[in-house]
């Protein structure tokens, strides 16, 4: 852009671009002199400027003049002259043009019968009058030349003007572009919106060649994305277009490495370094795009390799994370996301979730053999998804168990039963094959997925405890925990009320230099008899219940606390990570306690990181986004706990105004050896880059995973490889054994 906000491209002549110059160029005249209208006419008959045939359009007065370029606006110059029906009804009309007609593209040129009726350098000035002229200056060939110049300089305007507003529509385009969450929709997205910018046909086709290493589960190459013209083309291989000239046509633009813009074809390259992948973009085109245009078009390719790159990071993050490789079926992430969903909608009653146990499952192995086993699991797996409605969500939880949710008007548990019947002819053989179910209709009172899994679980364990076969409904009262959770629930009111909860801090370690950054602080409660209570159990309990307020603020306070005792003994840069539970943003005002705290601690803001999980961040994300960016501007660091199995949106993660993401430790877990994890991990780490981001491991228990997650680039780990969690006091002592601080 120069100083006028104006975009220019200096580095090339602009040469008008090839439409305009099929056209005519159109001339308007002003003035009442009718003598000097008709000599006018006679001088521009038959002569070209630049090319172009000259059409002249004539008005004789203000009034007819601004009508015409008020309806108008291609008219490309206008001689105007400044006497007519008044003494400056020129100079005005020159004003209307520019100001209340608003066209600021007309070259114009002001005309006088006497030199020295205008004072010429403050009326161009002021009036941005492009030529001033007497018309005894006007010769045939002066007039030839006034034209060209101010052609020339048309066109450029012109030009600049259709730039900006492509500018302006490729920062509109690229921010649909953002929401996209998928690469077809992104492809398909990405040639409309060419198609409108650049006002040609949207006829086309995206092609990407993965790279496989990063796309274990994609085919390498593929038509991910096209328009109806060639929609049997999708999801096939290149070999597959026709006609052949349109392969070649991307052929050759891949071995370049380059795009080509001709007359009946546009072919972007969009290449791997910024976009992930190679991908090529082609679509048909009935013209030649001008200088300028293919300029925009690359400034739009370079918007588009961002977005390419982060769909394909999230839906490969989604692929792996949500998916049961071995079976090809949606995993346990998948049903928990969908079964929140639904328990969300109001039309949950008419839902509900089968789970299935297949009995003597583990005894059919040892019997047939794992090889055995595992074929019957991919059979019955094929049967269930490819003979149940296809709105039935079937997922594999884990082993042999599956579920399948849906509306109940497709799925019942006599259909699955009927199912099976038809299983027990597998392979010939006349084994017969049993299995047990727990059905949970979701108009039953249940709050989070989870839970209702848990419950689902525990039925199961209890029926299959009485043999095979059994199939169950769900029943509020047959929750043999109930007992338990109440009376688990008042000690829980009790240990809150005497402050006997307490926290213990687990150490983060840099990979780079090992050094300690932080600790995390995770509650501990131990009952009376000395039993440990994990919080995995009390914690969701007091959430549902209410308690999460006080002990909250509890945890709060004792982690404050041991950031000043921290910094008191010289660790003043460790930073002390909180778990928050959403109801704490939602029921509380957790911000201002947690300031308040900060405060009365004398310790900085810095000193604490917040964590939220994934999943409930992003289910919350309208409501959490806020309160995101009040802990932000107070500088408080956060951190997105337990990532990877939360269904980030890539539209809510650009916006996250998170420092951090910590990845899950199901994946560290099978860190090692599950390529699958492997990948989950990688992407993670490559998402936190582009969003600029950190990453933690959480759960790293030994120097293989730890070595992995280096060369991986991970920033920082925590877990039982450097040290468990631990009392304030067990930790100091850690730190100065482990991590002394350095007195020069
Ligand atoms: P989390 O926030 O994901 O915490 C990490 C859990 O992994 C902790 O379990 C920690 O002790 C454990 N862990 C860390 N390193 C290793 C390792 O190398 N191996 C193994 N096997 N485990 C490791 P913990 O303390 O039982 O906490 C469970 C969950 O309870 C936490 O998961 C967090 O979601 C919740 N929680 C704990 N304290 C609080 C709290 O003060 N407030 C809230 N809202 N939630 C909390
Ligand atoms: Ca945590
Ligand atoms: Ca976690």
């Amino acid at each position: 852009m120069n100083s006028n906000g104006i975009i220019s491209f200096r580095d090339e002549e602009p040469l008008p671009p090839e439409d305009f110059l099929s056209n005519r160029l159109r001339v308007l005249t002003v003035d009442d002199d009718h003598v000097f209208q008709r000599s006018t006419s006679f001088a521009l008959t038959g002569i070209k400027i630049l090319g172009r045939d000259i059409e002249l359009i004539q008005a004789y007065s203000f009034s007819e003049a601004y009508d015409l370029l008020a309806q108008d606006n291609d008219i490309a110059i206008a001689l105007i002259d400044v006497v007519m029906e008044t003494e400056d009804a020129g100079l005005r009309l020159v004003k209307a043009i520019r100001e209340s007609i608003g066209n600021s593209e007309v070259r114009l040129i002001l005309v006088t019968g006497q030199p020295g009726t205008a004072p010429v350098h403050t009326v161009m000035q002021l009036l941005d009058i492009n030529d001033y002229w007497t018309k005894s200056e006007l010769t045939k060939e002066r007039l030839q030349t006034i034209l060209t110049t101010n052609t020339r300089s048309f066109s450029q305007v012109k030009e600049i003007a259709q730039a900006k507003e492509s500018l302006e529509s490729i920062v509109t385009a690229s921010r649909t572009l953002y929401a996209a969450h998928d690469l077809k929709t992104l492809a398909n997205q990405l040639m409309e919106e060419v198609s409108r910018i650049f006002n040609i046909n949207n006829d086309g086709l995206v092609y990407a060649e993965f790279d496989t290493s990063f796309h274990p589960t994609n085919r390498p190459d593929l038509i991910i994305g096209t328009t109806s013209k060639f929609i049997t083309f999708i999801n096939q291989p290149l070999q597959h277009i026709k006609p052949e000239k349109i392969r070649y046509r991307i052929e050759k633009c891949l071995s370049q490495k380059k795009s080509y813009y001709e007359k009946s074809f546009i072919c972007l390259y969009l290449p791997k370094t910024l976009a992930g992948s190679d991908y090529v973009c082609y679509m048909e085109s009935s013209r030649q795009l001008s200088s300028t245009e293919k300029k925009l078009l690359q400034v739009f390719s370079m918007n588009i390799c961002g977005c390419l790159n982060n769909v394909a990071l999230i839906s490969r993050l989604d692929r792996l994370a949500y998916e049961d490789e071995f079976l090809g079926l949606p995993n346990k992430n998948t049903l928990l996301k969908s079964l929140n969903q639904i328990i969300q909608s109001d039309c949950r009653d008419e839902y509900q979730l089968i789970i299935i146990d297949i009995d003597n499952f583990s005894s059919i192995n040892t019997v047939m053999g794992i090889n055995q086993g595992d074929a019957l699991l991919r059979f019955i797996a094929h049967r269930l998804r490819h003979c149940t409605h296809e709105e039935i969500l079937v997922a594999r939880i884990k082993d042999d168990i599956f579920a399948l949710l849906g509306s109940e008007k497709l799925i019942s548990i006599d259909s699955v039963k009927q199912l099976f019947k038809r299983l027990n002819h597998y392979e010939d053989t006349v084994n017969t094959i049993n299995f047990s179910s727990v059905t949970f209709p979701l108009f039953l009172p249940a709050t989070s997925a989870q839970s209702i899994l848990t419950q689902t679980s525990i039925a199961l364990k209890s029926a299959k405890n009485k043999g095979i076969n059994q199939h169950v409904i769900y029943q509020p009262e047959d929750d043999s925990n109930t007992v338990y959770r109440f009376q688990l629930l008042r000690a829980l009111q009790q240990a809150i009320e005497r402050k006997e909860i307490f926290i213990a801090l687990q150490p983060q370690i840099c990979l780079k230099t090992g050094a300690i950054s932080g600790v995390e602080a995770l509650a501990r409660w131990t009952l009376s008899d000395g039993t440990r209570v994990s919080p995995a159990e009390f914690i969701p309990l007091a959430e549902t219940t209410g308690l999460i307020s006080q002990l909250g603020k509890q945890i709060i306070e004792q982690s404050c606390a041991a950031a000043r005792d921290l910094s008191a003994i010289g660790y003043s840069t460790l930073k002390v990570g909180i778990n928050l539970s959403i109801l704490q943003f939602e029921r509380d005002d957790v911000v201002s306690y947690l300031l308040s705290s900060i405060k009365k601690h004398a310790i900085l803001p810095q000193q604490i990181e917040v964590e939220v999980t994934e999943s409930l961040a992003m289910q919350n994300f309208s409501s959490i986004y806020e309160h995101f960016q009040t802990l932000r501007d107070l500088k408080i660091r956060i951190a997105i706990d337990d990532f990877g199995t939360g269904f980030s949106s890539l539209a809510c993660l650009s916006q996250l105004p998170a420092d951090r993401l910590k990845i899950d430790k199901s994946f560290i877990d099978r860190l090692t050896f599950d390529k699958r994890s492997h990948a989950v991990v990688k992407t993670i780490v490559e998402l936190g880059e582009r969003f600029n981001m950190q990453t933690i491991a959480e759960g790293v228990e030994t120097l293989e995973q730890l070595n992995t997650l280096k060369t991986m680039q991970c920033h920082e780990v925590q877990g039982y490889f450097h040290s468990k969690p631990m009392t304030l006091k067990q930790l100091i002592k850690w730190l100065k054994k482990n991590h002394p601080i350095q007195h020069h």
